[in-house]
């Protein structure tokens, strides 16, 4: 190990005086829960440690994209592999192709109708971007400027995306954010979560104006708000009568919820028009993408005329990370991530019951998160109902413990492969002190 030359808190106040809060993201700020962020050198597995030389068990995941545990060799490997041939070209590469071939094989569902809803895949480097141009396709596509989005979705920091968003806006308990002119506020339509009908009466009154419905797969903003059985099909549904098309953002759930994403194990079936992925797809590096039919992706430049562009889109080593990580994520990946989720999950549940707390355990396949409440949370005001004190506390002594949650009540516990027996047994070892904090809060 390094040696420790440093502590956490100078690093913190070092970091703040170069950069707004000393971070650049602003989640990692550990401001809701009242703790001081620790700076991290090195990961492994399910193992994060920081400046201090301390380890802790990590539920972060990198927000997603450590999937299969941080550094994973395979991964690192192929990451290595392509940097020794060149950092990027900005030119196509083989890899670009392979990836999208890849990603366009497993959105497939055999008994759905398309069985392959994406036809065609453009690279680019963040989810943001991916989403920014899935509505500025959906628009050039309708020739309409509307977008219905839903409260406490997160889908990247775009202008028209903000608007009572989740993540770190929901975080911070803001509107929305400064800085984005009334004029595009106004074009996105924000809505409650699971009322199909709200979005029924929306259409009713702008179906002709609107371009697109932009929907979470399984929301993971709000922490954990699983879609309503039939809920996303019923909105394909209303959209497509409109005329309007349904972009699917899989960021988060994509190549997580299961090999297709939420959409592979959604229970009724529906198709979308557009995907967005991020995270897992990029296994660790910026890299992002949007898929959907030939139709429609071939109105994107250079075929069409909708331009979407970038110097770093399909980077040969973010490209590398992803070809590794979708490669590794097989059947006994995914079940080994599923079986240390419920783990997780029943122990946390067993500690807080124990402790008289009131909480659900929110689930959408192996994503879990906990909500102090009475009762399931179903949409952005009954997620802002909780006893959401409660997770500060549950959250440092967790920290405490050498167990990293995130650090906010609205994000999902992200859980890898790498989670073995051993990970496992720490966070569970950890709960009832925890529990204990929460009941006390
Ligand atoms: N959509 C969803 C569902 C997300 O969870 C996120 C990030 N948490 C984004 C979009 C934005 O992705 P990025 O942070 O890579 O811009």
């Amino acid at each position: 190990m390094a040696a420790v030359t440093t502590t956490n808190d100078a690093e913190f106040a070092r970091a703040r005086a170069a950069m707004p809060g000393g971070v650049n993201s602003p989640v990692r700020a550990f401001g809701s829960v009242g703790a001081t962020p620790r700076f991290l050198v090195s990961a492994s597995g399910a193992r994060v440690t920081d400046v201090e030389g301390r380890e802790y068990v990590d539920l972060v995941g990198s927000w997603g994209p450590a999937i299969l545990g941080h550094a994973h060799p395979a991964v690192v490997k192929a990451v290595q592999d392509a940097a020794s041939r060149g950092l990027g070209f900005g030119a196509s590469t083989p890899g670009e192709t392979e990836l999208a071939e890849l990603v366009e094989a497993r959105i497939a569902r055999p008994a759905s109708e398309p069985a392959r809803p994406i036809e065609r895949l453009r690279l680019v480097s963040t989810g943001t971007e991916a989403t920014m141009t899935a509505i500025r396709l959906a628009r050039g596509a309708t020739r309409r400027d509307l977008i219905v989005k839903f409260a406490g979705h997160y889908h990247g920091h775009s202008d028209g995306l903000l608007a009572e968003a989740g993540s770190g806006v929901a975080t911070l308990a803001l509107p929305g954010s400064a800085g984005v002119p009334a004029a595009i506020a106004a074009q996105t339509l924000v809505i409650p979560y699971n009322d199909v009908d709200v979005v029924r009466e929306v259409f009713a009154t702008r179906g002709a104006d609107i371009a697109a419905i932009i929907v979470e797969a399984a929301p993971a903003n709000m922490g954990i708000v699983p879609p309503q059985r039939g809920f996303n099909a019923a909105i394909a549904r209303i959209a497509h009568a409109h005329g309007a098309l349904l972009i699917l953002d899989e960021v988060l759930t994509g190549f997580r919820a299961g090999p297709a994403g939420w959409w592979g194990i959604d229970p009724v079936p529906f198709a979308p028009d557009l995907f967005t992925f991020g995270k897992v797809i990029g296994g660790g590096l910026p890299l992002a993408a949007l898929g959907g039919s030939a139709q429609l992706m071939d109105q994107l430049a250079p075929l069409g005329p909708v331009y979407q562009a970038g110097t770093l889109s399909g980077n040969p080593l973010a490209v590398a990370a992803g070809l590794a990580t979708l490669r590794a994520l097989d059947t006994a990946a995914y079940a080994r991530i599923d079986a240390a989720s419920a783990a997780i999950a029943d122990a946390a549940a067993d500690a807080l019951t124990a402790q008289g707390v009131a909480h659900r355990v929110q689930r959408a396949g192996s994503l879990f998160s906990i909500a102090f409440a009475d009762t399931p949370p179903h949409d952005y005001e009954t997620v802002k109902a909780q006893d959401a004190f409660r997770y500060p506390p549950f959250f440092r002594a967790m920290l405490d413990a050498g167990v990293s949650l995130p650090p906010s009540v609205f994000e999902a516990w992200f859980v890898s492969a790498a989670h073995d027996d051993r990970a496992v047994g720490q966070i569970t070892d950890a709960l009832p002190a925890a529990a204990r904090a929460a009941a006390a809060a």
